[in-house]
């Protein structure tokens, strides 16, 4: 898929199809990568496809001027069509090149199960079902949905259904929805004054870095909230009634945008679990309005419109 990925992006900027290209390339610690955005057709072969290519870059997609070719898994088609459908891109501005996902690996989760360190890995790689990881140069099986991110794990549409360009053949979810939806199941269970603990001894670990926000392609507010001043939605310093003020708008503002791309969580340096209510929320919006994010360009943003019948009478 990577020699395809290759020949594809270099095609596309040969033929002027596009100005930029922005994927993935070898980061510079093991295990991990990093956006390549380049015009340059020679740095495509640097360009990689591996489990670890975690960025949902479509957060990019706003930022860039000109036509772009992006490399997408299932949950970045799915913020690419929620972009276009909230008019922040022109779909004939963006070449789309797909990549059916089969789930990205959480190192987290393998360290805990091999109990070593990630530097201390010889090589993870993916085998169907497996996941087969090398320390010391023996090997280990697990099945992949031990080690596989939480959203993945409740994914539902792995293989772009958007797409200009379709890498390989569309693969299907890992689906287990049980494990997906752990963390959210056991907030649940709690009484709401234990759940109201739980989230301020979380936020109060917040230090307000903001990349929860700045790497969520639904969040592309020119002037955040956070920064408003008249009035003034939260305070600059980093207390924890402030801090879950600020995720809980966070949450309504990408309400019928999130994709559950999981990218805020893997962002907090502080280990907030903030998948937890992001997946609350994609959950509740499909239940109340049947509307999952990103799933039809041509269909009015969630937000942005009402039913007659759901009108309340104020809006009559
Ligand atoms: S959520 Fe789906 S498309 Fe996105 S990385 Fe996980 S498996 Fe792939
Ligand atoms: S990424 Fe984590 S620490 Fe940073 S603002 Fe978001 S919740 Fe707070
Ligand atoms: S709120 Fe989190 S999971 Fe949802 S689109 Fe933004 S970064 Fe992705």
């Amino acid at each position: 898929m990577e020699q395809s990925l290759r020949r594809e992006a270099k095609a596309v900027l040969e033929r002027g199809r596009a100005d930029y290209i922005i994927g993935f390339e070898p980061g510079s610690l093991k295990f991990t990568t990093t956006p390549l955005i380049t015009k340059n057709k020679d740095d495509v072969d640097r360009l990689v496809i591996n489990p670890f290519i975690v960025n949902n870059l479509s957060v990019f997609l706003t930022e860039l001027k000109g036509r772009i070719g992006i490399v997408a898994k299932g949950c970045d088609s799915r913020s690419i069509v929620s972009l276009i459908q909230d008019n922040k891109i022109a779909r004939e501005n963006i070449i789309i090149i797909g990549v059916p996902c089969p789930g990205m690996i959480d190192l987290s989760k393998v360290e805990r199960l091999v109990g070593k360190d990630r530097d201390e890995l010889d090589d993870i790689t993916r085998d169907g079902d497996k996941v087969v990881v090398t320390v010391d140069g023996k090997e280990r099986d697990f099945p992949a949905n031990e080690v596989l991110f939480d959203n993945c794990l409740g994914c539902e549409l792995p293989t772009p259904q958007e797409y200009n360009i379709l890498l390989e053949q569309p693969v299907s979810p890992v689906a287990d929805k049980r494990a997906s939806g752990m963390k959210v199941d056991e907030l649940k269970k709690m009484t709401s004054e234990q759940r109201w603990e739980f989230w301020k001894e979380q936020f109060s670990r917040c230090i307000r870095c903001y990349a929860c926000r700045n790497v969520c392609p639904a969040c592309f507010c020119r002037r955040c909230f956070v920064e408003e001043s008249e009035p003034q939605w939260v305070l600059p310093v980093p207390r924890w009634q402030d801090n879950l003020m600020f995720q809980a708008i966070r949450n309504i503002h990408v309400a019928g945008r999130c994709t559950d791309c999981g990218e805020c969580e893997r962002a907090c340096p502080v280990n907030i679990p903030l998948r937890s209510l992001a997946r609350e929320m994609y959950d509740m919006v499909d239940e109340l309005f049947g509307f999952k994010s990103g799933m039809d360009k041509d269909a009015a943003p969630m937000l942005t419109h009402y039913e007659l019948q759901e009108a309340e009478d104020s809006f009559r």
